[in-house]
């Protein structure tokens, strides 16, 4: 079956992110926009955010185990197959290939969120550059580690699933359930509209 290239709806990478963590989050971004409320804590984040880039800027390629490539901070890259966009973090291009990293400031270890939104962006850099991706890293802020995640078949399907179910959702405007770890609650910058569950 040929596939669709058309998208009514564009969707970003952190999207996929905020899916997997809690679809009311995607809801009320696209069926209710709301102006979001930046809380504390995404702030610290975004500041972090800064100060990791300059870091990185200076140092090796070691923390994720490549050897002499090039590094380039915040790619922009979309999709026309998959109605994607997003910016990423880090593109590292060495003579084995490219390899997208996103930063993030999770004390916790990587979960589904990262990995879907690594993905999103190991499929628009392989689109943008004619390439193969294989691999990618989540660099953990405050931890000083790095993570690797293979861009597998596994990944790849779960990735495609879930977009669907996305766009979907939108498109009918389905109120999904709120996610069943409730401890993300405390800190979401929508909670004052999920009087459901408080
Ligand atoms: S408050 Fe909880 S259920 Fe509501 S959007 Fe935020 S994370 Fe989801």
């Amino acid at each position: 079956m040929p596939e669709n290239t058309e998208h009514k709806i564009w969707l970003r990478a952190t999207d996929m992110k905020q899916w997997a963590y809690c679809p009311r989050i995607v809801y009320y971004a696209y069926c209710m926009p709301l102006p979001p409320q930046p809380t504390p804590a995404m702030q610290r984040g975004r500041d972090l955010h800064v100060r990791v880039e300059f870091l990185e800027r200076r140092r090796k390629l070691r923390a994720y185990n490549l050897g002499a490539g090039e590094r380039q901070f915040e790619i922009p890259l979309s999709s026309k197959r998959h109605g994607l966009s997003g910016k990423l973090d880090m593109l590292v291009t060495t003579p084995q290939g490219r390899f997208p990293v996103d930063f993030k400031m999770t004390k916790g270890e990587v979960g589904e969120n990262h990995r879907m939104q690594l993905a999103a962006y190991a499929l628009m850099v392989e689109e943008q550059f004619a390439c193969k991706v294989d691999t990618g890293f989540i660099y953990l802020i405050p931890q000083y580690r790095s993570v690797v995640v293979p861009i597998d078949a596994a990944l790849r399907q779960r990735f495609l699933a879930s977009l669907a179910e996305m766009r979907a959702m939108i498109a009918a405007e389905n109120f999904p359930a709120a996610t069943p770890v409730r401890g993300r609650c405390w800190d979401c910058e929508f909670k004052r509209f999920c009087n459901d569950i408080f």
